[in-house]
């Protein structure tokens, strides 16, 4: 929904960039060498991490998503600052540079996602959005990254399509109502109070209809939306 994007913000190394190879190759170069990265051109030819240039691509496309790339300079290198930026030309492309931030300190910047390797030691404890650890067990690798936005994406696609419906009402925001009726964490608006008990929604939650039989009552079968929120149970939770 393009009248509400996200901010998504990106790590670089060890999450777009292969720091690990460059180092290891570095220290085989250079043995007399304590802090390898500390060499100019170290960050420059740092190799991008496989699938991260095809999921940030992905990403910077969706209208649901404003993408910033978030790392922390090394404060004794001097020459990293510039590298960086060489590099995110390089892989991004020049209109990435736009979005580049350098910073000792990530909690200070505002956003919805954060997807980064560590979880402390730059800020990233004190970021107010989500944390997406890069490298995790929940997040091994680029596609499961791009898994996880898709279906963010697709539940507010869908949750849109059921407003514009009139499917769907804003839920109670009172704490009773909403320790009551749902979990803390869930944040979907209600199925609409005032549908008719014919309404295929309505005879859905009472089992009159299959999810399939649903989707055709409504005319949206080609869509994937209603079906995400009918299976993970959200939509009728
Ligand atoms: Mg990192």
């Amino acid at each position: 929904m393009a009248e509400s994007r996200q901010i998504i913000y990106l790590d670089m190394d060890h999450t777009l960039c292969d720091y690990n190879a460059t180092y290891e190759a570095y220290k085989t170069k250079f043995p007399e060498i304590k802090y390898p990265q500390s060499i100019e051109g170290f960050f420059r030819c740092i190799e991008p991490i496989d699938g991260a240039i095809e999921v940030f691509q992905w990403l910077n496309s969706q209208e649901s998503f404003d993408v910033y790339i978030l790392t922390a300079p090394s404060v004794k290198n001097p020459h990293c600052y510039s590298e960086k930026r060489l590099w995110v030309e390089e892989y991004l492309g020049t209109e990435a540079v736009n979005c580049l931030i350098i910073t000792p300190n990530k909690g200070l910047n505002k956003g919805h996602y954060l997807i980064d390797d560590q979880i402390n030691g730059a800020g990233q404890e004190n970021f107010e959005g989500k944390l997406i650890q890069f490298g995790s067990s929940n997040f091994p690798n680029w596609q499961s990254v791009k898994d996880y936005f898709l279906k963010t994406i697709e539940k507010d696609e869908a949750i849109k399509f059921m407003f514009e419906n009139g499917l769907l009402s804003i839920p109670s925001r009172s704490p009773l109502s909403v320790n009551a009726r749902r979990s803390p964490k869930s944040d979907l608006p209600d199925v609409h109070p005032e549908l008719p008990p014919d309404h295929p929604i309505v005879r859905h939650r009472n089992g009159e209809l299959s999810d399939a039989e649903l989707c055709r009552e409504l005319g949206i079968e080609e869509s994937k939306l209603l079906r995400y929120l009918v299976e993970r149970g959200e939509l009728f939770g």
